[in-house]
């Protein structure tokens, strides 16, 4: 996209818009971003779901096209990405209509769900197979790790994850803690060891209605300075 990096990362790449369950258009969530001093802002609107109102296959072209539209005036300053939440339930995703390659038209596709039986989320070794056949980044939502993948140790996790191109984000969400706590905070070894194995991480607001949140990446930021990883967002200053 040209321009130069934008440093430090500063990022929240989890919003939703009135494509699909969001109170906000796309372009107030770009505002918003660019007055918290947000460095890159994505948009993530539901997709191919029957959960909530979404983005349908037939409308991604013209999802991302709006989005890439937007991002227009603001130029260098905020860099401005497309993406998609995608459902990972098998009840609610109907995965064999999805043409997964026409994903290519995005950025990223945030994947909710994996591995956690209470969603009927897919299993990691189904999401694996999907995830060969998406054509952008691919990356889990707020994961609540340390529950759904308990029986596995952190360092081997870690590796089948970024081995595969799989980001995990950090999402700083209060709907996505426990025990006081956000996900991540819970078990943070499996992100060290993500960032060592050279994968990719990434922080998501989840925006809905609640726009004076969308710079809410403090915690998610305290974390990864506190160990030494902060490095794991820089991909995405990249073109
Ligand atoms: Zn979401």
């Amino acid at each position: 996209m040209g321009g130069a990096a934008i440093t430090p990362a500063m990022l929240n790449l989890h919003n939703h818009t009135t494509f699909s369950d969001g109170a906000w258009t796309v372009q107030e969530i770009l505002g918003a971003a660019a007055r918290s001093g947000l460095s890159v802002i994505g948009i993530s609107d539901h997709f191919a779901t029957s959960k909530v109102h979404c983005v349908m296959p037939g409308e991604l072209a013209q999802y991302a096209a709006a989005i890439r539209e937007a991002a227009r005036p603001y130029g260098g300053r905020l860099r401005v990405l497309a993406g998609a939440e995608i459902d990972s339930s098998a009840k609610r995703t109907d995965f064999s209509s999805i043409d997964l390659k026409a994903l290519g038209a995005l950025d990223y596709a945030l994947f909710e769900y994996v591995e956690d039986g209470d969603a009927d989320g897919m299993p990691l070794w189904e999401f694996l197979d999907v995830r060969k056949k998406v054509a952008c980044k691919a990356g889990l939502a707020h994961n609540d790790f340390a529950r759904n993948f308990k029986d596995m140790d952190a360092g081997e996790l870690a590796s089948v994850l970024a081995g595969n191109g799989i980001f995990l984000e950090m999402s700083t969400n209060r709907s996505y803690g426990r025990l006081g706590k956000q996900y991540y905070r819970l078990w943070p070894d499996l992100f060290v060891r993500h960032a060592k194995a050279g994968g990719a991480l990434s922080i998501g607001c989840d925006i809905h209605s609640q726009l004076a949140r969308v710079g809410d990446v403090a915690d998610a930021l305290d974390f990864l300075d506190a160990h030494g990883i902060r490095g794991a967002l820089d991909g995405w200053l990249r073109a």
